[in-house]
């Protein structure tokens, strides 16, 4: 296989398939670092429609670094709420605050020097480079490896660990369009190579493909199971108003409230449980409902009529939507 026939036929494809996406539009440099900092962010665990409305909106209040780097936390999370996640909005706010600070408000163009911005990875500062750089990187995420692995039908544990795919896809080459061959790969896996059933049909690299020439598309997987987990939730009441606390269960959430809630063992019957699959564990919860006067430590009284202008986790918010059936 001839590299540079393959980056040929990836770029053909893209050129003529690719989305229209609002990170994607023409404008200034100063424009393309911003938006790709902030779709990046997002695009961490969030699919690319979910993203699509979040960004355009974020955009829109939050128009550059220097606004991102002044805005009050509160209101950041009000145009982050429902992507999950709320750290990565912090971040990217640290990250503003930084780049304006210390870099002169223009991103830095090494990986060593992205990689020590908050919220900022491999992956992240990999794509930054490519897409808002043209820097000749060829960040690795569930797409590409997708691609690499159907490409050259990889199946072993060897074959599929980390340094092999790396390997394997350093053989897919670059281009001096490194921003739109990164991006051609990524949206190759996205909407040709898909997980369950592949377009080889509508797909550029048929020749090249080895599980096409087997027609075997099983994807081999390191085995990452979520574990469940069981929570006892306790609604209290107090006339219209419901009580919430100060999240320090979740890492991820962090100072956001949630209702008062115990981690449980296995309860004999989950028929009543609600069920919430997060990105590293399946959340199973009972909820009772009780009436109460008095507060606890770090809660509030939330009135029920106003509950959706509050910034929560997804979770609690289904929790609330739930409780027609219990109050
Ligand atoms: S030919 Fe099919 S399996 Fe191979 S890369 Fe293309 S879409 Fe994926």
């Amino acid at each position: 296989m001839n590299n540079l026939i393959l980056t040929k036929k990836i770029l053909d494809w893209y050129d003529n398939n690719k989305r229209i996406l609002p990170w994607r539009k023409k404008c200034s440099q100063k424009k393309r670092e911003y938006f790709t900092l902030v779709s990046e962010f997002m695009l961490q665990q969030t699919q690319v429609a979910t993203v699509i409305p979040y960004f355009n909106n974020f955009i829109k209040n939050i128009p550059n670094l220097v606004s991102l780097a002044k805005i009050n936390e509160k209101k950041l999370l009000k145009y982050w709420e429902g992507l999950g996640y709320y750290s990565r909005a912090k971040n990217l706010k640290k990250t503003a605050k930084i780049v304006i600070s210390q870099y002169k408000k223009k991103l830095p163009i090494t990986l060593d020097e992205l990689k020590k911005l908050p919220g900022i990875g491999e992956y992240t500062a990999r794509a930054i480079l490519a897409i808002a750089f043209n820097k000749p990187y060829l960040p690795m995420d569930g797409n590409v490896e997708r691609v690499v692995k159907r490409l050259f039908n990889l199946k072993s544990k060897t074959e599929i660990s980390k340094e092999n795919l790396i390997k394997k896809k350093n053989f897919l080459g670059t281009s001096d369009r490194a921003g739109d061959y990164a991006q051609a790969i990524m949206e190759l896996g996205a909407l040709i190579c898909k997980p369950k059933k592949p377009l080889c049909k509508k797909c550029p690299l048929t020749k090249n493909c080895k599980s096409y020439k087997k027609q075997d598309f099983e994807i081999a997987v390191k085995s990452n199971k979520k574990i469940d987990k069981f929570y006892a939730v306790k609604i209290f009441t107090k006339g219209n108003k419901i009580l919430l606390i100060k999240n320090t269960k979740f890492n991820f959430l962090k100072n956001l409230k949630i209702f008062p809630m115990e981690e449980i063992s296995k309860p004999k019957s989950l028929k009543k449980s609600l069920n919430f699959k997060m990105s590293n564990m399946n959340m199973n919860i009972n909820i009772k409902v009780m009436k109460r006067t008095s507060s606890i430590a770090n809660s509030s009284w939330i009135e029920q009529a106003k509950f959706s202008s509050y910034t929560l986790p997804t979770f609690t918010k289904k929790i609330f939507s739930s409780l027609d059936k219990y109050l």
